[in-house]
């Protein structure tokens, strides 16, 4: 049985275990601990009302751009400065596989040893709406244990980066410097979201290479983005000599600047009213899953669909029908 006092009072005093259990609650789909979960997210949304909120980024690539390799660098930097730094994974390969490109602790084996760091790999189980509704209340968890720095990391694929973006304050995009057109090798929907991005593993040889690509990209960008708004600054670093990152990290915090404690507040507001819907969505789409009523029409409607007798319009109302009952 969990005891949501003593692990509200854990969390609040920063102990780890309490931090850990409390995320494995917030990630479990049982309907008792969903319950639970949702009593300790109050209980600690009153007592950290006001309270400063933690800088909260996504860090986001294709695997190989050396993501952990960076996260590693910029989080012990981080916590070298006094910060208290959380790691969040939002990973769909281990949602569909169960098996995880990304989170694998040792992955990042100097920050996972840090006792100011705190790193949590993605959530397995469930739909990537499943993942990101447990991520954002993790992020909650890892604010009220004092985290002052949450990064969320996720791999470039899919719909994932689009997700994480919409539960950070800025998001920020790896990539590698690649000969030709620089903007054809990159999804046209992450420069859409990206507020800062990096050309990452400049060092060495590849130093030059990473600083024209930054900049073949940053004139590329000007052009996309109007006058007044933010641009998304192109930088280069390189996570392994560290050489880059701080001047990252300052771009960071310019965007934040750039915001504004207004608008920082407004793109948050923004963010609670969209995941209270997606939150609503999911709560749905599981509800229609397990509807009795539903699930006596299921076999026939499918197989009428199947066979052609059937058009998917008339299929569809007839199963919201039986999910609406009598
Ligand atoms: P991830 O899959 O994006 O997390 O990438 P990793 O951090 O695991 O790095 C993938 C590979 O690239 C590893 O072999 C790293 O050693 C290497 N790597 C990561 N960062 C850098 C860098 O800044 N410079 C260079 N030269 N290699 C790097």
């Amino acid at each position: 049985m969990v005891d949501v006092a003593g692990l509200v009072a854990g969390i609040r005093e920063g102990r780890r275990a309490a931090v850990s259990q409390a995320i494995t609650l917030v990630e479990s789909h049982k309907p008792e601990h969903r319950a639970l979960a949702r009593e300790l997210l109050a209980e600690l949304a009153e007592l950290q009302a006001g309270a400063p909120q933690a800088v909260r980024v996504g860090i986001s690539g294709v695997p190989g751009v050396g993501k952990s390799t960076f996260i590693e660098s910029l989080g012990s930097r981080l916590t070298a400065a006094g910060h208290r730094v959380g790691v969040l994974a939002v990973d769909p390969s281990s949602v569909r596989t169960g098996g995880s490109v990304l989170g694998d602790k040792t992955r990042m084996a100097r920050l996972a040893t840090d006792q100011r760091a705190y790193i949590r790999p993605s959530p397995s189980a469930g739909t990537l709406g499943g993942v990101a509704r447990a991520t954002f209340q993790a992020i909650s968890v890892l604010e009220a244990a004092s985290y002052d720095v949450v990064l969320v990391e996720t791999v470039g694929v899919g719909q994932s980066e689009v997700t994480v973006a919409g539960m950070v304050d800025t998001f920020l995009f790896l990539t590698l410097a690649r000969t030709g057109d620089q903007l054809q090798g990159i999804k046209k929907g992450i420069l859409e979201i990206a507020d800062v991005i990096a050309v990452n593993k400049a060092d060495g040889d590849r130093e030059q290479e990473a600083r024209s690509a930054a900049r073949e990209l940053a004139g590329a960008l000007r052009l996309v983005h109007g006058k007044g708004e933010w641009a998304p600054p192109v930088v280069t670093c390189s996570g392994l000599t560290d050489v880059g990152v701080d001047d990252l990290w300052q771009r960071v915090l310019d965007h934040r600047d750039h915001l504004g404690e207004d608008g920082l507040a407004a793109k948050r507001a923004r963010q609670q009213l969209d995941f209270t819907w997606a939150l609503v969505r999911d709560e749905l789409a599981e509800r229609l899953r397990h509807s009795p009523g539903v699930a006596r029409v299921r076999d026939e409607v499918q197989a009428a669909v199947l066979a052609g007798e059937l058009p998917a319009t008339v299929a569809a109302d007839r199963i919201l029908e039986a999910y609406d009952g009598p």
